[in-house]
């Protein structure tokens, strides 16, 4: 059997049965879609739409980073923040639902209830910990290194490497390169670098599409950057950990947009020996809200800091949550959190 090969028979043909027998099919992502959920819409749904000639929304729950707009096919998106009755009625009127880059109905935000009144069938793709409803397909691998890597797995067992697009490639390129952190993490596997060699077989730029991706900041955004750095960053020597803190206003300073702050939590952890870092974001439009973005380093998890102190959780060395208080009070819970772990995170 092919190495990439990831469904198992059964799995396989109750996929094939399903795509061939659904007409209206709809993508779905967790809530602020990070370019591994967008990749995953994208390149599937070039893919329903172009290969299968089927209908496809994208129906994802909020807005999404501005250096992801240069995707194709970003334009026919549809946010369920801003068009609400129009996904309610395309959810009426699906056969087919996919769960992309997420594990329980509760990461889609405000689309849950309407996610959950859905009882057609649904098909699972997924890379966090603990897939949480019911399916007619789960192809959830935690050990993988994004959604998009098995979106592309299924495609090219399903149909071959031959009806495979450029644009899907490029799309789900996207998402293996950003959840990896440009394959610097969770990028060990060999068959990562033989879908990509079969991705450049397609001709894809992924050089073009690097550029389009991390050099696509404003000179605010770039200066935000370093602020935090100097001016916010609290860093525990001895227990290897850190946190910073970004508030409304500052963000206003910096004329914050959304994707300005992406990947700044991982900054800190290019300090020797590091092993813990948190970033707490004021949410720009409401009170008492605070996002919460947890990296580790090593066998030390995230999951498990996301889990205990912030209602959320994510992968083991990537996680995320968020607070319903004040800033000053979610810095106490952080310090609090860091000190909880002082154990693990004090030996070399
Ligand atoms: P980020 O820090 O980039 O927002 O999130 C890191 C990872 O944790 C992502 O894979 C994201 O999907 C996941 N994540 C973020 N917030 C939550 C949350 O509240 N709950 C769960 N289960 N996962 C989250
Ligand atoms: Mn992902």
């Amino acid at each position: 059997m092919d190495s990439l090969y990831i469904l198992s028979e059964t799995e396989s043909e109750k996929m094939l049965e399903l795509l061939d027998n659904s007409n209206n099919i709809i993508l779905t992502c967790h809530k602020s879609p990070d370019g591994d959920a967008l990749g995953a819409c994208l390149g599937m749904a070039d893919f329903i739409r172009n290969y299968l000639q089927k209908s496809c929304t994208i129906a994802v729950p909020d807005a999404f980073p501005d250096f992801l707009k240069w995707m194709p096919g970003q334009e026919q998106i549809i946010r369920y923040d801003k068009h609400k009755e129009e996904i309610d009625k395309q959810f009426a009127e699906a056969d087919l639902v996919f769960s992309l880059d997420y594990d329980s109905p509760g990461r889609v935000g405000d689309m849950e209830a309407t996610f959950r009144a859905y009882k057609g069938h649904k098909v699972l793709i997924d890379h966090h910990s603990d897939p949480q409803a019911n399916y007619d397909v789960v192809c959830h691998h935690e050990d993988a290194s994004s959604t998009c890597e098995l979106v592309f797995r299924i495609l090219y067992q399903l149909y071959g490497l031959e009806n495979l697009s450029k644009v899907s490639c490029i799309c789900l390129y996207t998402g293996m390169m950003t959840d990896t952190g440009c394959f610097a993490y969770n990028s060990n596997s060999s068959e990562i670098y033989l879908i990509i060699s079969m991705m450049l077989s397609k001709k894809i730029d992924k050089d073009k599409i690097y550029r389009n991706v991390f050099y696509n900041y404003s000179s605010w955004a770039v200066r935000l950057r370093g602020y935090v750095m100097y001016q916010k960053l609290n860093v525990f020597d001895d227990l290897h950990a850190c946190y910073y803190s970004l508030t409304k206003d500052e963000m206003q300073r910096f004329h914050f947009i959304k994707g300005d702050a992406e990947g700044l939590v991982n900054v800190p952890l290019a300090i020797k020996g590091m092993k813990l870092s948190i970033s707490l974001r004021e949410d720009d439009r409401r009170e008492n809200v605070i996002w919460v973005s947890i990296r580790t380093i090593g066998n030390f998890s995230a999951q498990e800091v996301a889990q205990q102190f912030f209602n959320g959780g994510g992968h083991f060395n990537a996680s995320g949550g968020h607070l319903d208080c004040s800033m000053d009070e979610a810095v106490q819970i952080t310090r609090t959190a860091i000190k909880h772990f002082a154990n693990e995170l004090k030996g070399n």
